[in-house]
């Protein structure tokens, strides 16, 4: 691991202060992600700022009849609160359905939409990655891909966007809120927050260099049925071939956003209007798609799985 120096703050103003001053710096929440990286020296900061201590561990109520998520929340007090379970169950559901007890016990809100993708050729630093570094190419392409993306994707890069909760932040059009090195503030919708990969996979979402997550917001109640399904190799610690994040009315229609194929939860208006066609609903989310021969697969996997999220949503599923 590369030297760095470490302090802690105590509130997103210090965090935002404390990355202005440091050059190289990085906010630090739960670690699960960002330690790991470090160690292989794929992450480098020069300085860490601890951002446990600034008090954004709270899941309050909007004046919009919504809810407000602090960036620090973790993810196992996200899924279990009774406001989530009952109104979003669609994210209380996807965050169970990744990682394990003690790391979502850990994971926090903002660290978990930031975390990074789970390409082997990312994590192997002895292989050409145009995401750990840029311009050196991208092994992935001829190499193993099965787990890796097929729209969204360019010829620099084809990883994709690993996590869960996102996918079910995406269909509820959640919003991100951040704070600025220079103490200013934005909303961003986080349909805009991650980036397609282009010419330049390594920057990874639209936050600029020492903006902080401060919370995610929720839009009021949608009702419908919520569901999660996603299909891995294993049962558990396997992160989605596919995903779906679905919020269903009783007609089957509504809205759905998929994971595991795109460098961002993937939903497409199209596919939400065509709902509750499975076919033409598939067809809209993996149109332009540019698998390789491993991942090829995915293209059907995501209309089953669509299909199966549809007769679940109708009580025809076990
Ligand atoms: C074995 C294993 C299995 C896993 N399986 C899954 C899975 O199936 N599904 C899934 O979704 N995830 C999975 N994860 C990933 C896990 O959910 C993430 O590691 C975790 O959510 C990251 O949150 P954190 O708070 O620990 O982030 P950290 O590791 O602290 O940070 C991650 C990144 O976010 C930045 N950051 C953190 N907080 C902020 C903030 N407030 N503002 C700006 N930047 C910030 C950090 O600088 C860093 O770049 C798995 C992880 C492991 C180790």
């Amino acid at each position: 691991m590369k030297p760095f120096s470490y302090e802690r703050v105590s509130s997103p103003a210090e965090a935002a202060a404390a990355a202005a001053r440091a050059g190289g710096a990085k906010f630090i929440a739960g670690g699960t992600n960002l330690l790991d990286l470090m160690k292989l020296e794929i992450e480098t900061p020069r300085h860490l700022v601890d951002v446990t201590g600034t008090g954004l561990d709270e899941i309050t109520e909007t004046d919009e009849g919504g809810l407000r998520i602090g960036a620090l929340v973790s993810n196992t007090a996200l899924a279990s609160d009774e406001r989530v379970k009952r109104d979003y169950a669609v994210l209380s559901r996807a965050i169970v359905a990744g990682a394990s007890g003690q790391l979502r016990n850990k994971a926090t809100t903002g660290g978990n939409l930031l975390q990074r993708t789970r390409c082997p050729y990312f994590y192997d630093t002895n292989q050409a990655c145009n995401k750990r570094k840029p311009g050196s190419g991208c092994a992935a392409k001829e190499g193993v891909s099965r787990q890796l993306g097929i729209v969204g994707v360019s010829d620099a890069c084809i990883a994709t966007y690993p996590g869960d909760m996102a996918v079910a932040l995406r269909v509820l059009d959640a919003v991100v809120e951040t704070v600025k090195a220079d103490g200013t503030t934005r909303a961003i919708p986080l349909g805009e927050f991650h980036r397609l990969w282009g010419d330049t996979p390594h920057i990874e979402t639209v936050l600029e260099p020492g903006e902080m997550i401060t919370a995610v917001t929720l839009a009021k109640p949608l009702g419908g049925t919520h569901i999660y399904h996603k299909v891995r190799d294993r049962r558990s610690y396997a992160f989605a071939l596919v995903s779906v994040a679905a919020v269903l009315d009783a007609d089957g229609k509504g809205r759905v956003a998929i994971g595991g194929i795109a460098p961002r939860p993937w939903r497409v208006e199209a596919a939400d209007a065509a709902l509750p066609d499975v076919k033409a609903a598939a067809r809209a989310l993996t149109q332009g798609a540019s698998p390789t021969d491993q991942n090829a697969f995915k293209i059907a996997l995501v209309e089953r799985t669509l299909a199966g999220v549809m007769a679940k949503a109708r009580g025809e599923a076990a």
